[in-house]
């Protein structure tokens, strides 16, 4: 038995709104519900799982604009991101305006996230871990048992996440990723915002921004 990961890419940006759950206990969680929301019911219903939370890794419109949609269907805990992200949930219908998306609500999380909090998915820790620089209040989740890393708009496949956001820094960004991700051991799988998955070994190697 081992803990799964199913994606669903959302929203014109394509983004990996991720159902993630622990096989035996059917424990589950979402990362970053950015749309689909029945479909992402009708998974968690056919596979008879137990929605403990959804985790949000960072406050950007196409990694939250489910959340209100959803808790209209469901309630259920929203986890994060850290509080320095709370301009960008709040601003949730000036940037959909802006993008030229249809009006949605925001939300106000249930509660903000800190480093070195941990949660869990059925029998799976995870830790928190905060990365300031794609958004100022972007956190990341670590299994070290199940050798999986969420990691938002922060680490993508042979990139990282853009900086020229308002509060974005990217010598911030390249100094937490040095220091926090690529530490961790190679085999760490990376479900990344956008795009497919890779590992922490492969961007050791081939990550020309790093
Ligand atoms: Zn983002």
């Amino acid at each position: 038995m081992a803990l799964k990961i199913h994606t669903i890419p959302v929203t014109s940006f394509m983004q990996n709104a991720t159902i993630v759950w622990d096989e035996d206990t059917k424990d589950c969680i979402i990362s970053d519900m950015g749309g689909k929301v029945d479909e992402f019911l009708t998974f968690i219903n056919d596979n008879h799982l137990k929605l403990n939370a959804i985790w949000l890794t960072h406050g950007h419109f196409d990694h939250i604009q489910g959340v209100a949609e959803f808790l209209t269907k469901q309630a259920v805990d929203v986890l994060g991101p850290q509080q320095e992200d709370l301009f960008w949930i709040q601003g949730l219908p000036t940037v959909l305006k802006n993008y030229g998306f249809p009006l949605k609500e925001s939300f106000t999380p249930t509660r903000w996230l800190k480093e070195g909090e941990q949660l869990t998915v059925g029998n799976y820790p995870f830790t928190v871990l905060e990365i300031p620089g794609h958004t100022p209040g972007h956190v990341v989740f670590y299994s070290e048992k199940a050798k999986l890393l969420i990691a938002g708009d922060v680490l993508f496949l042979e990139s990282i996440g853009r900086t020229d956001f308002p509060k974005g820094n990217h010598q911030d960004l390249i100094n937490n990723i040095k220091d926090k991700l690529l530490v961790l051991p190679e085999d760490t799988t990376v479900i990344t915002g956008h795009g497919p998955y890779t590992t922490i070994g492969h961007e050791k190697k081939y990550n020309p921004f790093l």
